[in-house]
């Protein structure tokens, strides 16, 4: 840790408080029996850290993207994993765009009870038959008068269970009318209200992170105000950009924490477990792989925290183009997650029979490093993206 700010450090030291009364013990039977991390999110809401990154006018703390990766670095690596980090995250980075982009009163509206711990969000954008493009969406709100109707489909949205609100992404301008294949869709920031006609969930059972509840969601003629629209009609894809940017170096800060949680239990498990003799940790068969696992979490975290502090000097700095922070992200979050899978592959092999079983953890580290290489945006597309961006590459997709 040594080369951080004293703010970053401050954050990891508050947080990792915080989550000591979440204890390893405490994730895995959340993950067996699927209940929600409620006391989390809300511990860290009394302490005002679901606000880290928005301003401070609203009841926010006013920091930046690079603290908040250090607050989801630390709480994926306190153990509480993909899981814990995902029981808040939404509400950090989705809230990105809303802050910036929203109008005064709408800021006012809509972000301090979120601070406060009093509303949760989800964020809608994934949907079944259109995946990683994300220019074809087919969910759309429709005008009609002081309203919008949203009728459509979304998969995989997490919390939407617990979400009292919804960042939603959907279509606009049909595809077919436009000349700007990116101009077709818009922001919203909306109740997501159960009760009312017209929304429906249907629970995904999945691999891993199985305390958080992920979702498809069925909007049929959904009616909500038109004053929850962020920024203009059409602009939408752009908008949302500034939260994907965050978003990912969130996720590599997640990626991070689990990699050294499971690097952490398996180097003790190695010192601890004698076979032949003398500690596994001895053989260099078991030393070197966890060796190159450590160095290449050290690298993926220099990646990330620099992408982190090019986001937060972006906003202030004109010379640091959206090219290049975009850039950084999806580098930082490819790099992490790959040095997070890396880690808890070896982290489960280094403990043989018992790498299998629960009560070690880290089975169930290795289960949720799957999120990040999926999500938010898959290992091939940063690939796509890295090629065209930083090479000069035709465009492949
Ligand atoms: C646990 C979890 C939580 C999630 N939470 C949310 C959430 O809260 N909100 C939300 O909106 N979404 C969420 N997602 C969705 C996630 O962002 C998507 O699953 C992800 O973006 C991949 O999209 P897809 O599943 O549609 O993959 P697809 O687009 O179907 O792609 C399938 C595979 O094909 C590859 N592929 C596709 N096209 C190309 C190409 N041109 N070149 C090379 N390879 C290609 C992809 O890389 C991928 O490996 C979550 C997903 C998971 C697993």
């Amino acid at each position: 840790m040594s080369g951080f700010t004293e703010e970053q450090l401050s954050v990891r030291e508050a947080i990792s408080k915080i989550c000591s009364n979440y204890p390893d013990e405490y994730w895995m039977e959340h993950d067996q029996t699927g209940e929600y991390p409620h006391e989390l999110h809300r511990a860290l809401a009394k302490d005002g850290w679901i606000g880290i990154a928005l301003p401070e006018d609203l009841g926010g703390a006013g920091l930046g993207i690079s603290e908040a990766t250090m607050m989801l670095h630390t709480i994926s690596e306190s153990g509480a994993g993909i899981a814990g980090a995902q029981s808040i995250h939404a509400n950090v980075y989705a809230t990105q765009p809303v802050a910036k982009f929203a109008t005064p009163e709408q800021r006012q509206r809509m972000l301090p009870k979120l601070i406060a711990g009093e509303t949760r969000v989800c964020f809608g954008v994934t949907e079944p038959n259109t995946g990683l493009e994300t220019l074809k969406l087919k969910t759309t709100a429709r005008r009609e008068g002081d309203f919008y109707r949203i009728s459509g489909q979304k998969i995989w949205i997490s919390s939407a269970q617990v979400a009292t609100k919804m960042v939603l992404l959907a279509r606009t301008t049909p595809l077919e009318d436009l000349k700007r294949p990116s101009e077709g869709l818009s922001l919203f920031f909306i109740d997501f209200d159960k009760t009312a006609p017209g929304l429906e969930l249907k629970t995904i059972k999945k691999m891993g992170g199985r305390a958080i509840d992920a979702n498809e969601v069925f909007f049929d003629n959904y009616k909500i105000p038109a004053d929850t629209l962020i920024g203009k009609e059409g602009q939408g894809f752009k908008i949302v950009l500034h939260g994907m940017n965050a978003e990912r170096c969130l996720l590599a800060g997640e990626a991070l924490g689990l990699g050294y949680a499971a690097l952490s239990r398996a180097a003790k498990y190695a010192k601890d477990r004698e076979v032949f003799g003398r500690p596994i940790g001895m053989n260099q068969g078991i030393q070197h792989p966890l060796a190159s696992a450590y160095m290449h979490l050290e690298a993926a975290k220099l990646a990330t925290y620099h992408a982190a502090r090019l986001y937060d000097q972006s906003t202030h700095d004109k010379s640091i183009t959206q090219n290049a922070v975009g850039l950084a992200c999806n580098s930082a979050k490819y790099l992490a997650a790959e040095a997070a899978f890396t880690a808890c592959e070896r982290a489960v092999l280094s403990h043989g029979g018992m790498g299998y079983a629960q009560e070690f953890h880290v089975e169930r580290y290795l289960r949720e490093c799957f999120v990040p290489r999926i999500a938010p945006v898959s290992r091939e597309m940063i690939m796509n993206y890295v090629a065209e961006k930083a090479l000069g590459l035709p465009r492949s997709y």
